[in-house]
């Protein structure tokens, strides 16, 4: 396994411990977000408990060839498979800037099982992930198979929690007394669906890309993709040697003629759907239409708390979750209650690695957070601002425009220098690349002098 590493400059504070206040806090979900945040809860010398649904940790990682009871996912009583993945997918991102700043993800020199590419299949990153795990020690702090059914406040500022395990022989409900809770439950399992006018007699199958495994059921079908999203892109090329048309709607298109992708005689991009009809035949807002079989929404994800009973201290509406300060603290109840890992269009690990740290110091007191009363202003003025540019509710928690601001916020909250150049550098050429070649940016790049730069500082933490 990798060697253990040394703290970097960004991973490593100087921890004052004669004044820190330890806690014990709850972490719900052992994906990526939830083992950053033990990771750095114990650091800061926090009790921590991590509860974990699955039979292992990883989170979206952990690829399961099972879907939903129900394959487009709008029924709330059907059974629920955590994992999105599809048995093909490689990362989005390089390697070097998806991993940890204080865990590089490094291929593995002189492996031959393992998947050295810089742009791995799913399953390098469920090895990474453990492997980040074993090495810190996190195992022993993850409950495994034990939800959490329901985190309430209590009147002595307390946080109860009641779990339930699973497959444990019918054992009755667990409640527990926590100083405070860190919300890592995830959000790629709840579809988003697109409306459609005249779908209710539409005669065709409907599936959520959280369902999508593999291409084999797609056979010889005409199949409709709504999205523009990484998962459109991917499932797409995917399916489209399989079916016998692939038609991807997309809302980013504008109204023009239906075009043909390049390089393909069955792929065609159009705008979005304008309605479909009882006969199967679905009409595209560009003026086409097609007899179509199968329709995939991509189309995202919803942000969803079942367990969470805060009397409305936070909610969500249209895909924002809030009041929260810096997509972290309800200020009402902060420090006591935080998200870890609710942006997007950002890169998650090392996200969830500072806003960890942060949460961590705030908790033990050596960081401080600004009143209830300036965090409210300053949510205020955040949400105002968004509606001034024409920001949608739903994209709150979309980083795009301010990525490396708020990364660079961040770390200098937990008293760290700016995110390293190269890590800001490498993601926009890396979603560049993508835009540009979605068939070939992850075997082709052209940004090896960064790849060079992330490797000296990688040594740096092998010292
Ligand atoms: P998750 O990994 O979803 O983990 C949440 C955990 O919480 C799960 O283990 C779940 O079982 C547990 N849980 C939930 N509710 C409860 C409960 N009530 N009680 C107990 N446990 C609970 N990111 C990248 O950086 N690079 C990529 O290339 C990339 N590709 C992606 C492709 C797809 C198709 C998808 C869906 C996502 C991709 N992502 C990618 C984003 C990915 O989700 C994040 O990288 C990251 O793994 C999310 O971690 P998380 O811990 O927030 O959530």
């Amino acid at each position: 396994s990798s060697p253990l590493p040394a703290p970097s400059s960004t991973a490593h504070f100087l921890i004052d411990r004669a004044h820190m206040i330890r806690r014990r806090i709850a972490v719900i979900g052992a994906g990526a977000a939830g083992l950053a945040a033990a990771l750095e809860l114990r650091r800061e010398g926090h009790g921590v408990v991590v509860f974990e649904r699955a039979g292992r940790l990883g989170g979206t990682w952990v690829y399961s060839p099972a879907i939903d009871s129900d394959p487009l996912g709008t029924n709330p009583k059907r059974e629920v498979v955590h994992s999105s993945l599809y048995e093909s997918l490689r990362t989005n991102l390089p390697r070097e800037c998806m991993g940890f700043f204080s865990y590089p993800f490094a291929a593995v020199a002189d492996a031959s099982e393992r998947d050295s590419r810089r742009f791995p299949g799913h399953r390098e990153v469920l090895r990474y992930l453990e492997e980040f795990a074993t090495d810190f020690d996190l195992h022993r702090l993850v409950r495994l198979r034990t939800e959490v059914l329901r985190v309430e406040m209590e009147e002595d500022g307390g946080w109860a929690l009641w779990t339930r395990r699973i497959g444990g022989g019918g054992a009755a409900d667990e409640r527990e007394i926590y100083d405070g809770v860190v919300v890592c439950n995830g959000h790629f399992t709840e579809p988003r669906v697109a409306e459609i006018p005249g779908i209710e007699a539409w005669p065709g199958e409907q599936i959520h890309s959280h369902n999508y495994r593999i291409p084999d059921p797609f056979h010889d079908k005409v199949v409709v993709i709504i999205g523009s999203s990484a998962s459109a892109v991917d499932i797409s090329r995917d399916i489209v040697g399989y079916a016998k048309e692939v038609h991807i709607a997309s809302r980013s298109e504008c109204a023009g003629a239906p075009m043909k992708e390049p390089g393909y005689d069955n792929l065609w991009l159009h705008s979005m759907i304008e309605r479909v009809l009882s006969d199967g035949t679905v009409l595209f807002e560009d003026g086409s239409s097609a007899q179509v079989d199968v329709i995939i929404h991509c189309t995202g994800y919803k942000y969803t708390f079942p367990f969470l009973k805060t009397s409305g201290i936070v909610n969500v509406d249209d895909n924002r979750v809030g009041p929260l300060y810096k997509h972290v603290f309800p200020p009402q109840t902060a420090p006591f209650l935080s998200f870890i890992g609710l942006p997007w269009k950002v890169t998650l690990f090392p996200l969830f690695e500072l806003q960890s740290k942060w949460v961590a110091g705030v908790l033990s007191g050596r960081i401080s957070l600004p009143t209830p009363e300036e965090m409210m202003e300053d949510i205020k003025n955040f949400y105002s601002e968004m509606e001034q540019s024409g920001w949608p509710k739903r994209y709150t928690h979309n980083l795009a425009n301010c990525r490396c601001k708020h990364m660079d916020w961040l770390a200098s909250q937990c008293g760290f220098p700016p995110v390293e150049e190269w890590r800001h550098q490498m993601y926009d050429v890396s979603q560049k690349n993508r835009f540009l070649h979605p068939e070939s940016f992850r075997d082709e790049w052209d940004d090896d002098d960064l790849v060079n730069q992330a490797h000296q500082d990688f040594k740096k933490l092998l010292i």
